[in-house]
């Protein structure tokens, strides 16, 4: 559509990178934006492969109605009648919306204006109650509003940088570099990660501390108590600034006064602790940067109030280099929390509790019911759709049956539902299979918006590509049914422009300072200006022209007041504690190359290949002491769930624990929707789930053949026990295993690949070592194979894909598939460590091996670290490795 690249915004994490995105001729790039202040330019894999997810393969492009095609008009009509009929029946209370932290913000204004004040009612939540509510939660009750107080170059200036419950180098990634890079500017600046696993942030850490899981409260307490005890508290600051100081240390005292205690409870060894302490207690400028391991958490809002205790009590908060920084994982989650995304919450930062913020909000939108009281959070909200309480269900932008806690009971809920709404890009997945109308919405590149990322940072997202088939924007969708439903003059937008103009306006609202979320100075931008806008940090300016990086700077917070607040944290453990039949800690998280339930980064072949199936990662000890082995297949269980995955033992987990990723679904493996394994318990505050703490046991999945399947067409698994599958580019890859034997391997192969009976098919078979191996030719050119064993030991990957590439296979070459040894002449690259340059693990090894002892000489010889930087923590653990050998 473009010729020029639009300046847009990233579309996954919350760092909110800034990207320079055009389509030529067809053909779509993407590159860092080199002038967004929240990147420089700098992208990780994810954001490098965007231009590979943007096809239309699978996309949703007209409304459909109960699985068939239909118009827009019916489309709407029919969910506009339904919802107001429920109303009419059951009352407001019995309908609902479930929405992202992938909306816009324009989109979610738009949802959440409908819910609250005309259908009047609050149940709408949204998934980033999932990642990061306990922030909220911790940042209202401490600061008075939910403020994140710093800004990115904060992580620069800072001495000391303290990573909680956070895998930044695969998770923030670009965050990562920024800390790296400064670090390696500055090498003073110490880096302390905290967290059970050790995970590829810890690779340049000055120190790592594998916390026991759930501990958070009692170190920071710990943290707390030691700090005031030796002189690091501020009491000036505590006194103009604070309340709660001496409530907050009483409870840290008496529940983690003892170092060595404290260690014990955390089990980490007691000087390692007190160096910490030590190190903090002696830096001024500290950022504390935490993400989804303390917020996913039953105690996940004391958990980030503990973190920031420590700030508020050595008054390292409003300067430079210091303050308690919550990352958000969507990418615009903050824009959610802006217009009320939150069951819980109002718009423009207002609370629904609070009268007179609900009289302001309600004259605001001339609104004719306003909601009174707080909605349904996601979890009970799913709860109140299985009880039937909710009776009818708008679901826009997420994929609840795989990423809620205990999601079979949510997959459960929404058959039961009288009515669900899903609008969506997919056509397909697991959600979308039990929506009774299924509405387009435009992707990615398509659609115009603002989002909100990590350092409070309005940016545009712009389109870029022509909207496909009948899509149309999320905010365009709402509109059209709220009209329908009677409330026109509310919902008669022209476009973006205008809602962002109005969520502006409301934010000014009553407000006079009284609250931090104003974009006053933004008020009455016409479409130009919209176009134009520059990325900004809220507060903004009168002018417009400014905006405020860092918070807190006058030392006023948000409460009547003007004072934060320390708030006491007593320590508690999990909801659920482990037994005998569920004696391992389940964590569940995210991979370096995947997004979400993967269905976009899914579709990149590049992305895929570092992590091409679904695994548990557990430590040895545990693996020998479980009966698992390394490579085969397991299945872990807990009270809510079970799932089939391979087992991997990364050397990163503790003992006690098992990491599972969060991002496999139905359409990409047989069963490995870990949501289904975690337990419903949630923070009382928060209402945030505890994902990263389920109690679960691990076993064996006895299964009696291993294989894979090439292929470029679509296959049958019906054979198969266990299967996942990735997009390898000319083909799709499917690891594969059996319990049953089948009586004919080759009837049974040709079946799986779908061969017909003249196919040129050519195989082999070892009846007595169990091996089957064939391969299906047609013309000169390689359709696809597959390889079954005893045991999951195969060929490598790399050169029977290389095969795929070739107009014609040779006759060496069908030997060498058959024979299921590459020709010397193909080197196998290993497991992907570059996603850039596809650089595998031992092509690494080898340029190691051969001198390259530094990421700059791995760069010039396999270019491999050089473009996003993603895999240098994976390239400086290889290059370690060998220089422990060497020793
Ligand atoms: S760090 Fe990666 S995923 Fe996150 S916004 Fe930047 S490019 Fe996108």
């Amino acid at each position: 559509m473009t010729d020029a690249p639009v300046r847009t915004t990233c579309p996954y994490c919350g760092v909110g990178c800034g990207l320079l995105a055009g389509a030529q001729e067809g053909v779509v790039r993407v590159r860092g934006d080199p002038l967004h202040p929240a990147n420089l330019g700098a992208l990780c894999s994810k954001g490098s492969a965007l231009a590979e997810t943007v096809g239309l393969e699978g996309r949703l492009l007209r409304p459909r109605i109960a699985g068939r095609d239909a118009d827009w008009d019916a489309a709407l009509d029919l969910v506009a009648q339904r919802f107001r009929g429920a109303i009419e029946q059951h009352g407001p209370d019995s309908v609902a919306f479930y929405v992202s932290g992938q909306l816009l913000t324009e989109d979610y204004y738009v949802a959440n204006k409908l819910m609250k004040g005309f259908i009047g009612a609050a149940n709408i939540d949204t998934n980033s109650r999932l990642c990061m509510a306990s922030a909220v939660a911790a940042h209202k009750r401490a600061f008075g509003e939910d403020l994140v107080p710093t800004t990115y170059e904060d992580l620069e200036l800072a001495d000391l940088i303290v990573l909680v419950g956070s895998n930044t180098a695969w998770c923030h990634p670009v965050i990562y570099r920024r800390i790296i890079e400064a670090k390696e500017r500055r090498p003073s600046l110490q880096l302390v990660v905290i967290d059970p696993r050790r995970t590829a942030t810890c690779e340049l850490a000055d120190q790592h501390l594998p916390l026991r899981a759930g501990t958070d409260v009692l170190l920071f307490n710990g943290l707390l108590s030691w700090l005031a005890r030796h002189g690091a508290a501020d009491p000036a600051f505590l006194g103009r600034h604070t309340h709660g100081a001496a409530r907050a240390l009483l409870v840290a005292d008496n529940t983690a006064g003892d170092v060595g205690a404290v260690a014990r409870g955390c089990g980490l060894e007691a000087q390692a602790l007190q160096r910490f302490y030590e190190r903090f207690a002696g830096t001024e400028r500290v950022v504390t940067l935490f993400s989804q391991g303390v917020n996913q958490s039953c105690a996940g809002t004391d958990k980030a109030g503990s973190i920031i205790n420590v700030h508020l009590l050595t008054g390292r908060i409003g300067r430079s280099g210091m303050g308690p920084v919550s990352v958000t994982g969507q990418p615009n989650a903050m824009g959610g929390r802006e217009v009320g995304g939150l069951a819980n919450t109002l718009a423009a930062h207002m609370d629904l509790d609070n009268v007179e913020h609900r009289r302001l909000v309600q004259a605001f939108w001339e609104s004719p019911r306003m909601a009174q009281r707080p909605g349904l959070k996601a979890v009970e909200l799913f709860e109140a759709v299985h009880q039937g309480r909710i009776k009818a269900l708008w679901i826009m932008a997420t994929n609840p049956v795989v990423s809620l806690p205990n999601a079979d009971r949510a997959r459960a809920a929404l058959r039961r539902c009288e009515f669900v709404v899903v609008s969506d890009v997919v056509a397909d997945n697991d959600t979308a299979a039990l929506a009774h109308v299924l509405l387009p919405a435009a992707a990615w590149g398509e659609k115009d918006g603002t989002v909100t990322n990590s350092d409070r940072r309005i940016s545009r997202q712009r389109r870029f590509l022509p909207v496909p088939g009948e899509a149309q924007p999320d905010w365009w969708i709402i509109s059209r049914v709220a009209q329908r439903m009677g409330f026109r003059r509310g919902f008669d937008y022209a476009g973006p422009a205008q809602i962002f103009d109005e969520h502006v306006r409301l934010s000014t609202v009553g407000n006079g300072s009284a609250r931090a979320f104003d974009l006053g100075g933004l008020a009455g931008l016409d479409e130009s200006g919209y176009a134009q806008l520059e990325p900004i940090q809220w507060p903004v300016s009168s002018d417009g022209r400014r905006g405020t990086p860092r918070l807190f700077t006058d030392g006023r917070f948000y409460h009547p007041d003007g004072r934060a607040r320390l708030v006491a944290t007593v320590p508690r453990p999990p909801r659920f504690a482990l037994d005998e039949e569920y004696p391992l800690v389940l964590n569940t998280g995210r991979i370096r190359d995947q997004w979400h339930t993967m269905t976009r980064t899914g579709r990149s072949p590049r992305l895929g290949s570092h992590f091409p199936e679904p695994f548990v990662d557990m430590h040895g000890a545990d693996a020998r002491h479980f009966g698992v082995r390394c490579g085969t297949l397991v299945r872990v269980v807990t009270r809510w769930g079970r799932m089939t995955a391979r087992l991997r033992l990364s050397g990163e987990i503790a003992r006690g624990s098992l990491f599972v990723p969060i991002h496999w679904s139905g359409p990409t493996s047989s069963d490995a929707r870990v949501g289904a394994l975690v337990s419903p318990s949630v923070d009382p505050l928060s209402g945030e789930p505890e994902f990263k703490n389920t109690p679960a046991r691990i076993e064996p999945y006895v299964v009696n053949w291993y294989g894979f399947v090439l292929a470029r067409g679509p296959v049958s698994l019906e054979g198969a026990s266990y299967w996942a599958c990735a997009e390898r580019g000319a083909f799709r890859g499917y690891e594969i295993a059996g319990r049953q034997v089948p009586g004919n391997w080759p009837t049974w192969a040709r079946s799986l690949l779908r061969i017909e009976p003249r196919a040129d098919w050519i195989d082999y078979q070892d009846v007595h070592a169990g091996m089957y191996r064939a391969a299906h030719i047609h013309g000169e050119r390689l359709e696809s194979c597959v390889f079954i064993g005893p045991r999951p030991e195969f060929p490598s990957r790399t050169w029977l894909a290389s095969l795929f590439d070739r107009p014609q296979l040779t006759a060496a070459e069908r030997l060498s598939l058959l024979a299921s040894l590459p020709p010397i002449s193909v080197p196998d690259r290993g497991p992907l460590v570059c996603a850039c340059f596809g650089t595998g693990r031992r092509a690494v090894e080898s340029a190691v091996a051969e001198g390259c002892r530094d990421l700059q000489a791995i760069g010039r010889k396999l270019s491999a670290g050089t473009n996003c930087g993603s895999c240098l923590p994976e390239l400086r653990r290889l290059i370690a490795a060998a220089k422990v050998a060497d020793r």
